[in-house]
């Protein structure tokens, strides 16, 4: 190439989805426009990419003869803008994540045709072109005959949303010609049917009002609302007035919020706008589509999971992170991001409310609306009166005449709900708390042989399965030690707990819901459904149940096993079973009758219990707060978890220790008031055959944190140890 043809050259930086910190040159061919921000395809060696553009430039340090073209700009995506951008290189810089990764994260999935060319309508209806034209040419094609009579007998010719997402993808391609053609055109999303909207009451109100009040300004709100007090009802009106001021709003939701009755109260609440949905298990096409209709500003409400807080909205005013406390907004590999603190960071930027909504905040977002940083607004009272929060029982676990771990009281409890036709909810905390097996001769206990945990018993499978890594094996007849036959599983699983209240309660319908029964897709949504119906009279389940359903039929809940998690070595433990104990009181009762909670415990003056017991979530969260300010423990400290593993433990500990020296060293030079502890093995030691260990920093202010882990990032790539895999996890969300 000569020198001329060089100088007159456009150069592409182009951030690539590969674990390294570096940007990409490109050469742009003639013809081909390229601005910041595009989606482009590009080669890396011989591996076909799709990367993002994050600058233009007219020269490189790469040799002419080693600079490969752009391939080609992904058609139907529009260029990320200047907010979004800067939002991932935020996100990078704050989580020490290579940029181009970070983007990777933040795009819908872009393979295949579809998201080629994105179909950026909710609903589509045919057109009076269509109606004339369409049908004499359809005759011979048996696709588009189908697809035109479909239309036709819709409702006003309208295909809504869900139907052009079922459709096949031929008829989709159809669909798509058509559209080009104009025979169909997009069509306003058909009209919800009117639910009837609660009026706010004055708590409700207040608190509406002094959201609206604070549009186009950055102003972060905690919503503190007891269970049932009405939260979501304020987050509605309040972007009802965002989207008629002609705004976008962003609504996170944990994985489990995201039910088809939320979906409801929204379209009943924002008659006439488009809602899209966003997250991970929606597929990759329709991801796209809802994708670009938020970018290109036609969705005027997104509701999403954690990933969703990247999606551009040209038009954002309102940010909304609903039980913001939970911990399904921390993502745990890859990109190790808070959704939350992202969306606090990117409503900073662009100037808007953002309201964290939560029965049991956050230590975090506590210790901010005390400071005075936040609006604090409360709603105290639940919505529907006469509701009332369900009476406390504390009974303990050791019982003479427990079934399964049931004692008695409860057991009476049950079945006062059978013979007056009311529910019980029996929740068991598994965490800690599932069968294993044990034999009582030789003191053997069925562990993982790859992991340092006890495998659990999964009786209906015949099955022993470990959680942590999927180790499944047939459960044995006799003790591999001694040969014992009578092995007894130990602790209760939902499985035992299921089949102990099937035989005292012959009569009742039982239903479990946990990981394994809800597998399949589908399966939770239509096991809810039919306890709304009342085919169920008991619930056995776990965390699952936990939130963000409304029961009304429901007036008992007992709960299993959560004394496990109060002396846990992991700090968030107490404060994550809080949060689940005060959801799940919080099923009880919910409508017009009166609940009642029975927690089985040995320690029922615990603090916890205490608080649980007067509803007061906030005298509980001051003793975590207090022990938190003593430890420097987040809020009042920040950390960063180095967490390695490798087969060996030799070859942990040696990294381990050499990272702790290089942190030494780092910390000295340039003299941060950094602590770095000494490495030890992680809670769960072994995982999957991999010894695991784990170095902790620890700073009372983030800036010195902050100015450290790019340093200490930089020499722990240079560190010999290729056998240990790594990862910097930055607010970690526990101790693993
Ligand atoms: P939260 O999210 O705070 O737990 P929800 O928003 O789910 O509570 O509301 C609980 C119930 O109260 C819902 O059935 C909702 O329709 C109802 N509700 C909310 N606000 C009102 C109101 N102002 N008047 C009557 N019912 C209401
Ligand atoms: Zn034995
Ligand atoms: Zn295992």
């Amino acid at each position: 190439m000569s020198a001329a043809a060089r100088s007159a050259m456009t150069i592409a930086r182009v951030a690539l989805p590969v674990a390294v910190y570096t940007l990409f040159d490109y050469w742009v061919p003639a013809g081909l426009e390229v601005s910041r921000g595009q989606m482009v395809r590009v080669h890396l060696g011989r591996r076909a990419l799709v990367g993002v553009v994050v600058g233009i430039g007219a020269s490189t340090d790469v040799a002419g003869n080693k600079l490969q073209p752009v391939g080609e700009v992904v058609v139907g995506m529009p260029p990320l803008p200047p907010d979004v951008l800067a939002m991932a290189d935020f996100v990078s810089r704050y989580y020490q994540e290579p940029l181009g990764l970070v983007l990777a994260q933040m795009l819908p999935p872009l393979a295949g045709n579809v998201a080629r060319a994105p179909m950026a309508v909710a609903a589509v209806a045919l057109s009076a072109d269509g109606r004339e034209l369409l049908p004499p040419r359809v005759v011979r094609a048996p696709k588009a005959r189908a697809l035109f009579e479909w239309l036709n007998a819709a409702d006003d010719a309208t295909l809504g949303a869900e139907a052009i997402a079922a459709l096949a993808p031929r008829e989709r391609a159809l669909l798509r010609a058509w559209l080009g053609h104009g025979w169909v055109v997009p069509a306003p999303a058909p009209a919800a049917p009117a639910l009837p909207l609660p009026a706010l009451n004055a708590d409700q109100q207040a608190a509406a009002d002094a959201i609206v009040a604070a549009l186009a300004t950055f102003a972060p709100f905690l919503l503190q609302g007891v269970t049932g007090s009405g939260k979501t009802e304020v987050y509605l009106a309040a972007a009802a007035a965002a989207i008629a001021a002609g705004g976008q709003a962003l609504l996170l939701v944990p994985e489990i919020n995201l039910t088809p009755q939320l979906a409801q109260r929204i379209a009943a609440a924002l008659p006439g706008r488009r809602t899209v949905m966003l997250h991970s298990r929606l597929a990759g096409g329709e991801r796209a589509r809802a994708w670009v209709a938020a970018a290109a500003g036609d969705a005027d409400l997104v509701l999403g999971t954690r990933l969703a807080v990247f999606t551009p909205l040209p038009r954002l005013a309102l940010i909304v992170v609903d039980e913001e406390q939970d911990s399904s907004f921390k993502q745990q590999d890859g990109v190790r991001y808070h959704g939350r603190d992202v969306a606090i960071w990117r409503a900073q930027q662009c100037g808007v409310p953002i309201v964290l909504g939560s029965a049991t905040p956050s230590l975090e977002t506590l210790a901010q609306a005390q400071r005075g940083r936040y609006g604090w607004r409360k709603l105290p009272h639940r919505a529907i009166e006469p509701a009332r929060l369900p009476a406390l029982r504390f009974e303990p676990n050791r019982d003479a005449g427990a079934v399964e771990g049931l004692g008695l009281p409860l057991l009476a409890a049950i079945e006062a709900r059978l013979a007056r036709g009311e529910q019980s909810l029996i929740f068991i905390n598994r965490r800690g708390f599932s069968p294993s097996l044990l034999c009582a001769a030789c003191g053997w206990q069925a562990g993982c042989p790859r992991c340092s945990a006890r495998l659990v018993v999964h009786r209906n499978d015949r099955e022993l399965r470990c959680h942590h890594c999927g180790h499944a094996e047939r459960l044995p007849r006799a003790c591999p030690e001694c040969g014992n036959v009578d092995l007894m599983p130990l602790g209760h699983g939902t499985q035992r707990l299921e089949g102990a209240l099937a035989a005292r309660f012959p009569d009742a319908r039982i239903v479990r819901i946990d990981r394994d029964s809800t597998q399949r897709k589908g399966a939770f949504t239509a096991m809810r459904d039919s306890v709304h119906a009342g085919e169920v009279d008991i619930l056995v389940g776990t965390q699952m149940l936990a939130k963000g359903h409304d029961f009304p039929r429901l007036t008992l809940v007992g709960v299993l096993g959560a004394d496990n998690a109060l002396y846990s070595a992991d700090f968030r433990a107490t404060e994550r079973l809080a949060a689940l104990l005060f959801q799940v009181a919080g099923r009880a009762g919910r409508a017009l009758l009166p609940g009642e909670v029975i927690v089985q415990t040995d320690f029922p003056a615990h603090p916890l219990y205490r608080a649980l017991a007067g509803h007061d979530y906030e005298s509980f969260a001051a003793t975590l707060l207090a022990e938190r300010r003593l430890t420097g423990l987040p809020p009042f400290g920040h950390l960063a978890l180095l967490a390695a593993e490798a087969r060996d433990r030799r070859d942990v500990d040696a990294f381990l220790t050499a990272a702790r020296d290089a942190a030494d060293v780092v910390v000295r030079a340039a003299n941060l008031t950094v602590d770095i502890y000494p490495p030890v093995p992680a809670g769960l030691a072994r995982r999957a055959g991999m010894e695991r260990g784990q170095v902790l920093a620890q700073s009372a202010e983030r800036g010195p944190l902050q100015r450290f882990l790019p340093a200490w990032r930089e020499a722990l790539l240079r560190l010999p140890g290729r056998r240990v895999r790594w990862v910097l996890d930055v607010d970690p969300a526990g101790f693993a």
